[in-house]
């Protein structure tokens, strides 16, 4: 037996913990409040692909038409073929490629087998397929979702397979929502005191089940979250809750405050901290100068509170070797590569070797699907366990690693290290 053959036949026998997902619970799927739900072919395209589809050239309004339910498959198919030609290299369209190849056991999308396709992912999706595709399919260990269905925290039905995130950004930067006091159980909000109560009260009622908190407001902000003491903004937030405009400056000030104090409560309750870095969903809106900081400014939050720990999320990019450097200095910063493999699969591969070579094990997570549809996480999955069979037959062939190490490597950096950082056994009794 080779050694590539051997590593990759233990990568693929190995649970892989999914340490970040939007999958959509299971209800909203099957039956839809808004008659949105796509059901046809199309759902494969719906997200991440959709972005490279537009971006190779797809009109946006060819875009909606073949992404609206009950325009015949027929004419979406011809919609969307000569941007997925022009496309089909990309790591968006290899995970769309394998997901139908595992999944639906069809080689390619073409001509000749898109009428096929199409049957089969309506025919997926019924009671109980998303454990099915978790579980079965893909050999996933447990997700942790964070989910866009829910302002704060999604109370799942499947709480045995996807765990579920408190998201931070609505507690940071919509301090005026009366849903959030009242789903902390206070009714009345008149000074930052009242609000930190609310805070408060979230934690207590989401922190015992949550998995961690996740924050993305690297999407509208540099994470430079300056340490802002309570009485230093309690002022400016009463005059923005008697409904006053603040300035950018007093908005960043208070969001600081209120960050710090998110980050405070998620210590208190054991949960890691994960945010969002680098790379943007979507297209044509990427402000790279206000990413191109995230190194420094995360260097700030770690310092600010060494006993939490940081998760940061899709490598960075494309400022990963940045986060290696992080990983490798501090003891509290970890590396998520969730996203990263489909944004760009060969980066991921140069990345997980150069990270192995230089931090410590324990502290990289390998996968998360990041997808809102559960199928695809099959397709992404395939390139996160490519990725990784490639990159430690690499280490191994080129004597950085010992063979007699691989076992040990493969278990820590696709399994047990999100195991432990997030303590699932104990918490969730999975
Ligand atoms: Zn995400």
């Amino acid at each position: 037996m080779s050694l590539r053959s051997d590593i990759a036949r233990l990568v693929e026998s190995t649970p892989l913990a999914d340490t970040h997902e939007h999958i959509m619970e299971e209800k909203l799927r099957l039956e839809p409040a808004d008659g949105s739900r796509l059901d046809d072919f199309a759902v494969l395209f719906s997200h991440y692909a959709d972005s490279d589809l537009q971006v190779a050239g797809m009109p946006p309004a060819e875009f909606r038409r073949a992404m609206t339910r009950g325009v015949p498959w027929e004419e979406k198919w011809k919609l969307i073929k000569p941007y997925y030609q022009a496309s089909r290299n990309t790591g968006y369209m290899l995970s769309v490629r394998l997901t139908v190849q595992k999944l639906y056991g069809e080689d390619d999308i073409t001509d000749s087998t898109i009428e096929r396709i199409n049957e089969k992912v309506r025919d997926l999706i019924k009671p109980g397929f998303t454990g099915h595709v978790i579980k079965e399919v893909a050999n996933i260990d447990h997700c942790q979702v964070n989910s866009l269905e829910r302002k704060v925290f999604c109370e799942t039905e499947h709480p045995d397979i996807l765990l579920q995130d408190i998201g931070t950004p609505p507690l940071i930067s919509n301090w005026r929502d009366e849903d959030i006091w009242h789903m902390a159980g206070v009714s009345e909000v008149k000074t930052l005191q009242d609000y930190h109560r609310v805070i408060d009260g979230i934690f207590a009622k989401f922190g015992p089940r949550a998995v961690a908190t996740k924050n993305q407001m690297n999407y509208s902000r540099r994470l430079d979250f300056a340490v802002v003491k309570a009485e230093e903004v309690a002022s400016i937030f009463e005059r923005s809750l008697s409904g006053a405009e603040l300035t950018a400056e007093d908005n960043k000030a208070i969001q600081d405050h209120l960050f710090h104090y998110c980050i405070d409560k998620a210590n208190e309750y054991g949960l890691p901290v994960k945010l969002h870095c680098g790379y943007y969903a979507g297209h044509n809106r990427m402000p790279l100068h206000i990413l191109r900081y995230n190194g420094g400014d995360i260097c700030n939050l770690l310092m600010a509170h060494p006993k939490t720990r940081y998760v940061f999320m899709h490598i960075n990019y494309p400022y990963e070797n940045e986060l290696i450097a992080v990983c490798k200095h501090y003891a509290n910063a970890y590396a998520d590569m969730c996203w990263a493999w489909i944004i760009n699969p060969t980066a991921c591969v140069r990345f997980l070797k150069e990270f192995l070579m230089a931090a410590p094990v324990t502290k990289i997570l390998t996968f998360g699907g990041d997808y809102r549809m559960v199928e695809t996480v099959v397709g992404h999955a395939e390139i996160a366990r490519r990725g990784i069979a490639q990159a430690i037959s690499e280490l191994v062939e080129e004597r950085w690693l010992p063979e007699k190490d691989v076992e040990y490597v493969v278990r820590r950096i696709m399994v047990e290290n999100a195991r432990e950082l997030f303590r699932v056994g104990e918490k969730f009794g999975i």
